[in-house]
């Protein structure tokens, strides 16, 4: 899956950097409340504003969450100090912001794909946000504005800014870095990982190179991706773009592209700054953050288990039967994870309901409304699948039934079942469907006994039919097996 897709012979590069809003209740260096969506220009004070005299105080909540990040990525935490990062923008009222530079708090940790593959973290640094402007006009974009509004609320909200190594090789293995790292955001509780609304924003660099070659091509940054979808197309036509150039004689400059949906392609936006061009220096104003060990343990203690732990757990209720990287049972553990569902897995499989069965209810039926599932009794949820497990109802019945479940929040599920008329199928009436099958169809029988196997299919469709889908089919089986086998 790795290379520049339709150009044989070249390789893609990429490393991506994400900023991840954390889930603080103020922000990172001031008391205003870090709440998306509010009035504009409603929550701040003179220091978010960048007002002279003002001075940051930093939130200790936000060093923890970024130590959380840190440790649920393998990294060293580390003593770390704030620089200022110069630059002349109206959403940075400050002109400058407040970053960590060659002292970050996290560092040199890895993250494991769902592939099993492992993907270096360069760093992850605490910083704060910037301002949103709009830019009022029919484009959107500063170029041809009628005028610009500036919203100042998410001014000094903390992030935490994470760069991967350039270990990614292709458009799906950057989106499914990203899906994992939002994965580990969420589950660390620091962020709520909503793309949509920029609480995780992606920026990737992309570079390539002949294939076989171990030297970088010059890269460009592709900013602000905002969602996944975006970043593996972004990145797969900036790749092509590169190779075209490349390809024609051309020279790759290093830029700031920005990706335009509805063109499909990235166009220039600046040409990249380098470091120097930041004038970092040391913030006068804040001392430097050196957690002790206690505080380290603390943080890495209250760490619940994290989406690769998760989907190894799941994948152990199969026992010996492995769940294959790539495949479809490892796609709905990864959903389950994904949607936070592993308890209704894990509960119905304790209480003896076979694990295919837990999992594909939980990934394809319980997923449809996971807010709900995640809310619903676990008994209720655990009796239904249980009803299938033997058999009581069709797994057509259950999904009707758990669609009622997820709707009523809960509930007995054989009441439901009785509610909408399924009443389970005696064992008697289902023999009796099967002899009235039989003798209906004498010719077709008497091949199927002297061993025409494919009639069973048959035989179970007129009892399927005769019980308008309510026979059991596992029932239906083993009752045609008992017939066959009778002198
Ligand atoms: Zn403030
Ligand atoms: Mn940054």
């Amino acid at each position: 899956m790795s290379g520049v897709p339709g150009h044989d012979g070249w390789e893609l590069v990429v490393g991506l950097e994400v900023h991840c809003e954390l889930k603080t209740a103020t922000k990172l260096f001031c008391g205003c409340p870090n709440s998306f969506g509010d009035e504009p220009n409603t929550n701040v004070c003179p220091v978010c504003l960048g007002l002279p005299g003002s001075l940051p105080v930093l939130n200790q909540r936000a060093v923890e969450l970024a130590m959380a990040i840190g440790t649920a990525l393998h990294c060293d935490i580390r003593p770390s100090t704030f620089h200022r990062k110069n630059y002349f923008y109206p959403d940075m009222p400050k002109d400058y912001q407040i970053s960590q530079y060659d002292e970050p708090i996290n560092a040199d940790g890895w993250l494991e794909l769902p592939d099993g593959a492992r993907v270096g973290i360069v760093r992850a640094h605490l910083e704060e946000d910037t301002g949103k402007t709009t830019h009022a006009g029919a484009s959107g974009r500063i170029h041809g504005a009628d005028y610009s509004l500036v919203d100042y609320n998410r001014s000094g909200v903390p992030l935490v800014e994470i760069v991967s190594a350039p270990d990614l090789r292709s458009p799906a293995q950057a989106r499914s870095y990203a899906a994992e790292l939002r994965a580990i955001l969420v589950a660390t509780g620091a962020s709520d990982g909503k793309m949509e609304e920029g609480s995780m924003r992606v920026d990737a660099n992309v570079s390539v190179r002949r294939a076989g070659s171990s030297e970088l091509g010059t890269r460009c940054e592709i900013k602000n991706l905002n969602s996944l979808r975006s970043l593996a197309h972004a990145v797969e036509h900036e790749a092509q773009r590169q190779v075209e150039v490349l390809e024609s004689g051309g020279v790759v400059r290093q830029e700031t592209r920005h990706w335009d949906e509805d063109r499909g392609a990235t166009v220039t936006l600046r040409s990249k700054e380098e470091a120097e061009d930041y004038r970092y220096f040391l913030e006068p104003d804040l001392v430097p953050v050196v957690p002790d060990d206690g505080w380290r343990s603390a943080v890495a203690e209250a760490l619940p288990p994290m989406p690769a732990a998760r989907r190894r757990k799941l994948g152990a209720l199969f026992g010996d039967e492995p769940v294959e990287p790539g495949g479809a049972r490892s796609d709905q553990v990864a959903t389950v994870v994904d949607l936070g569902l592993d308890e209704l897995v894990e509960a119905a499989v304790a209480e003896g309901v076979p694990a295919a069965l837990a999992l594909a209810r939980t990934a394809n039926e319980a997923a449809t409304d996971a807010d709900a599932a995640r809310r619903l009794p676990l008994v209720s949820y655990v009796a239904l699948l249980r009803m299938e497990a033997t058999g009581e109802l069709t797994a057509t019945q259950v999904k009707t039934v758990l669609a009622d479940l997820l709707r009523d929040g809960g509930g007995d599920p054989a009441e439901l079942a009785r509610e909408r008329g399924f009443e389970a199928l005696s064992s008697e009436a289902v023999a009796a469907m099967v002899a009235d099958a039989i003798a209906a169809h004498p010719d077709e029988w008497g091949r199927y006994r002297s061993g025409e196997d494919k009639l069973t299919g048959f035989f179970t469709g007129a009892v399927m039919k005769a019980s308008r889908g309510q026979a059991d089919g596992k029932a239906v089986a083993a009752e045609l097996a008992r017939r066959r086998a009778e002198p």
